[in-house]
């Protein structure tokens, strides 16, 4: 069975940065059209940074590593999505404690609090079409299905799909929050650039735990 350990969550973020960089120019366009088409460039800065810091300071544990990393992405991204994305790893790092090695159930639950603590900060609910609408549905699908007692792998799959599905419904919706929601009625129809990118994450956590 697959272990969620400190290399496993150094895999993830190494995996991370190389999707981000891959669909870059996406996420730029994505935010091009509702927003100021920086989201792909900010990301790309922003986890080029953590792979630095988290060269330098060798965190020992998955829980440190989260840290370092949310910590990271909040001083180096000026764009909102940096202090959301930041604060997400840094709250579940926070929650993972010092535990050498969390199950999957303990990461959904750590990963819960990471998505509440974006929606206190952001004021962002599900359907204002934001990171949120594929943060939420991929985190409730590894919860549900880790407390199923689903194996990691299967968990990570359904977690992928909802995150995918959310991402791809913000097209449908008004953006009510950032800065998508200052065109109004005319961000309908188009996809957030976040939501994307929390899909590109999932499928670096799934890729994480596969290897
Ligand atoms: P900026 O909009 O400051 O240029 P980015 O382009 O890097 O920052 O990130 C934009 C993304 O951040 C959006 O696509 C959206 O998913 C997310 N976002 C912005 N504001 C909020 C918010 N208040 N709550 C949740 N997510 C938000
Ligand atoms: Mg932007
Ligand atoms: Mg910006």
């Amino acid at each position: 069975a697959p272990v969620l350990d400190t290399a496993c969550f150094r895999r993830w973020l190494t995996e991370t940065t190389r999707l981000v960089r891959r669909d870059s120019a996406r996420l730029t366009e994505l935010d091009a059209v509702i927003g100021d088409g920086d989201h792909g460039a900010n990301l790309v800065r922003g986890f080029g940074a953590v792979g630095t810091a988290v060269a330098e300071a060798r965190p020992a544990t998955p829980g440190a590593l989260l840290a370092l990393a949310g910590t990271t992405l909040t001083n180096t991204v000026g764009g909102a999505s940096g202090p959301l994305f930041g604060t997400a790893l840094r709250r579940t790092g926070k929650v993972l404690g010092d535990r050498p090695a969390p199950t999957g159930i303990e990461l959904a639950g750590a990963l819960d609090v990471g998505l509440r603590s974006v929606q206190k900060l952001g004021g962002a609910e599900v359907g204002d079409a934001t990171l949120v609408d594929a943060l939420a549905p991929g985190v409730a699908a590894l919860a549900e299905a880790t407390g199923a007692g689903r194996p990691l792998r299967e968990a990570l799959d359904e977690a992928c799909r909802a995150a995918r599905e959310g991402a791809e419904a913000t097209a449908g919706l008004q953006a009510r929050k950032g800065r998508a929601s200052y065109l109004g009625e005319r961000s309908i129809g188009h996809q957030d650039a976040g939501a994307h990118s929390v899909a590109l994450l999932m499928e670096a956590l799934r890729t994480a735990v596969e290897t």
